[in-house]
């Protein structure tokens, strides 16, 4: 039986688990209790807007190309991404191309849900889970093997291929690819395997536990105050009133946080 009182409809995604396991009152405030956000994310706010508008037109414009529909026009600030994603698509399995693909799954009584940017696969269940990054930095192999997406995309895959996609796909199919804009020619590729599915299930088990047994009125606030410099809650934790620079984050949709500035490791 869950103490925890959540929104109705709501569904974990890799982003609501990743900001639970980065800080619990984060988690409490966004998704449980909904607090509009009372502070820029980072500044100056017009460079942090024109980066997610950027990250998110690649998207689009990736979407449209794996649907087949002509890309007639991509403005000036876009060519050098768009040509480099010309020029150097990740090696993918088979024919089968399925841009913006929503899956979800029931585990530990709790839905999950995962939006891939681009779903790959051949006859024989080999599959690619592809994601698009225009962050300025790669970050490092071991920081990205970390992120919820990493873990949660191949688990939601493995438990929803058959429906998905009409075949059963065992974890050693599976590969999750990142590729950067900015680096075009070093992708990230991460192999699955059974051991890992189970070990990262059981992770994620216990987390919904965890996030189901909590029963405080305030959720504990990260003990790493770094975060809260970029975390719009921070005003309301008393945790600083000045945003981190819009270079302290990975700058795609997801606005991720990024490991390879020094100053700033998670
Ligand atoms: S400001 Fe800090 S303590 Fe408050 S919710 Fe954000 S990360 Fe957590």
């Amino acid at each position: 039986m869950s103490n925890t009182k959540f929104p109705p409809a709501f569904q974990f995604s890799q982003s609501s688990i990743q900001d639970f396991v980065e800080c619990q009152r984060r988690f409490q405030l966004r998704y449980l209790l909904q607090q509009a956000w009372p502070a820029p994310i980072a500044e100056p706010l017009n460079d942090y807007e024109a980066a997610e508008r950027l990250g998110a037109q690649f998207h689009l414009l990736a979407q449209r190309y794996y649907l087949g529909v002509p890309v007639q026009r991509v403005e000036p600030s876009m060519l050098l991404w768009w040509d480099a994603f010309l020029q150097h698509q990740p090696t993918l399995p088979g024919v089968e191309r399925l841009p913006e693909v929503l899956t979800s799954a029931v585990m530990a009584g709790q839905r999950i849900t995962a939006a891939f940017d681009l779903l790959t696969y051949a006859s024989n269940g080999e599959v690619v889970i592809v994601d698009w990054k225009t962050s300025r930095h790669r970050p490092k192999r071991e920081w990205l093997d970390r992120r919820w997406q990493t873990i949660l995309y191949p688990l939601l895959l493995v438990e929803t291929a058959e429906q998905l996609i009409g075949l059963e796909v065992q974890p050693e199919q599976v590969k999750m690819l990142y590729w950067f804009a900015n680096f075009p020619t070093e992708p990230k590729i991460f192999d699955y395997s059974t051991e890992r599915y189970q070990q990262d299930k059981a992770k994620l088990e216990e987390i919904l536990a965890q996030i189901g047994s909590i029963d405080q009125e305030i959720w504990t606030l990260t003990e790493d105050r770094r975060k809260c410099r970029l975390c719009q809650y921070r005003s309301l934790c008393d945790r600083g009133r000045e945003a981190g620079g819009v270079e302290e984050l990975e700058l795609d949709p997801n606005v991720e946080l990024n490991e390879s500035d020094e100053t700033f490791v998670l």
